[in-house]
């Protein structure tokens, strides 16, 4: 799905549900809809530079609204276009240098104009988080450096001067929410944090043998294309009917396929893989005997939502306790704005994935990012593993991959933690080890 047919989507199906919720807006969304904002400002010609601040640019998963800042000497001619752009629906407050909108799906959006020469220290103190900005402010002061006159010749090199004025590495909008970071880096202990390069391949993608919209070639080019190397073919296991769940005659079928890829591609690995119902009564959809020659199993609830937290906790903790259960994929069932997650021992589950050194997903497609970034940083705590997945049901949502790396970041994740970071050798030493 394109990004203008998921905000569509969520509009129609979610946006309802989602205010009544709560007032933000998932990520997703409000990222899009901010890019297109900052092409727009740029655009005109009073605008000297653009920057996005706030939660967006922390990358936070839910957006109370998208922060803009402009450098400008026009302000006025700048507000008197920004207003007139067609996504904006009306203007809640309007100053000499500040605008407060809503566009049509209910965002809203902050404007700060500001002179050349405050725009680097307005972005920074207003992409917060503000803890991380007064926890900050107070460790400078202590140091008697005045942020004003660093000197920067962009955002990032004036922020990196800000922090190496402290003698401090410099600290990623992502990690700026006052959760020790600032402690981190004064004792040099910053984490090494994932990247996207990192990634080697994506471990949860669907094909139009089950309810996705590509095949299974296009979706292995697709990864190729990345520079992947490897993905695995995650297609739904057979009492999901909804999505056309595979039969396990239908499964060997497939893997003749993904044999016949693998023979014609020596230079890339399609892994043959499965998303396995944990059913309503703790079983999987396949017997054991079946799951031990797939390459990759991952498993997941998407049924019996409405059982209490005790049956589906253990429902959880009966795949991850299976030992040929590779990763636990969207942990919690939650989509952002508009189904809350299922009553979960979250904490319990987090140790036996740990124990039991089975991986659990950071789904990243915005809608989900679930695990989220909190809980990632627990699960390493305790030594566990996890997998950054698209759960791509078209070729186009590999590009998800950022939201579910960015997440992990938010969650203090390094690379070593996270199995689709390694190399094939090292993933399947990990697949064939078993529990
Ligand atoms: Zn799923
Ligand atoms: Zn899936």
């Amino acid at each position: 799905m394109d990004k203008t047919k998921r905000e569509w989507i969520l509009r129609l199906l979610g946006c309802k549900l989602f205010r009544r919720q709560s007032s933000r807006v998932p990520l997703g969304v409000a990222l899009s809809f901010a890019q297109e904002l900052q092409k727009y400002l740029e655009s005109l010609p009073e605008v000297l530079n653009v920057s996005l601040a706030g939660s967006a640019r922390r990358w936070k998963e839910t957006v109370g609204d998208i922060d803009l800042v402009v450098s400008t000497r026009e302000p006025n001619k700048v507000a008197e276009q920004f207003v007139k752009h067609p996504r904006l629906s009306h203007i809640l407050e309007q100053a000499s240098d500040r605008i407060l909108a809503c566009s049509h799906l209910g965002i809203k959006v902050e404007l700060i104009q500001v002179p050349p020469e405050e725009f680097n220290l307005t972005v920074f103190r207003d992409t917060g988080s503000k803890a991380h900005w007064l926890h900050l402010e107070q460790v400078l002061a202590e140091h008697g450096i005045i942020p004003e006159l660093v000197q920067g010749s962009s955002v990032e090199e004036f922020e990196k001067g800000v922090y190496a004025a402290l003698g401090l590495a410099y600290i990623p909008p992502e990690l700026r929410e006052d959760q020790g970071e600032i402690e981190a880096a004064v004792q040099g202990q910053l984490p090494q944090l994932i990247e996207l390069g990192d990634i080697k391949g994506d471990l949860h993608v669907h094909t139009n043998w089950s309810d996705g919209i590509h095949t299974l070639s296009q979706m292995a080019d697709a990864a190729r294309a990345r520079g992947y190397e490897y993905i695995a073919i995650t297609d739904h296991s057979k009492s999901l009917r909804i999505t056309h769940g595979l039969s396990e005659k239908r499964v060997l079928e497939q893997r003749k396929l993904i044999d016949q890829y693998n023979r014609e591609h020596p230079d890339f690995r399609v892994l043959a893989g499965i998303e396995v119902d944990i059913l309503s009564n703790s079983a999987l959809d396949y017997p054991d005997d079946f799951l031990k020659d797939m390459d990759i199993v991952i498993a997941s609830v998407h049924t019996g939502f409405k059982q209490d937290q005790e049956r589906l906790t253990e429902r959880i903790l009966t795949a991850l306790k299976n030992e040929h259960v590779d990763i636990l994929a969207h942990p919690t069932g939650r989509l952002l704005g508009r189904r809350a997650p299922y009553p979960l021992d979250l904490e319990e589950v987090l140790e036996v994935a740990a124990a039991t050194q089975t991986a659990v997903e950071i789904n990243a497609s915005p809608d989900r990012l679930d695990l989220d970034a909190a809980n990632s940083r627990c699960l390493m705590e305790r030594g566990g593993l996890l997998a950054i997945n698209t759960d791509a049901h078209d070729c186009r949502h590999l590009t998800d991959m950022e939201f579910g790396v960015m997440t992990a970041r938010r969650g203090w994740v390094e690379k070593n933690s996270v199995i689709n970071s390694w190399p094939l050798k090292k993933l399947q030493r990990w697949l064939n080890k078993g529990k």
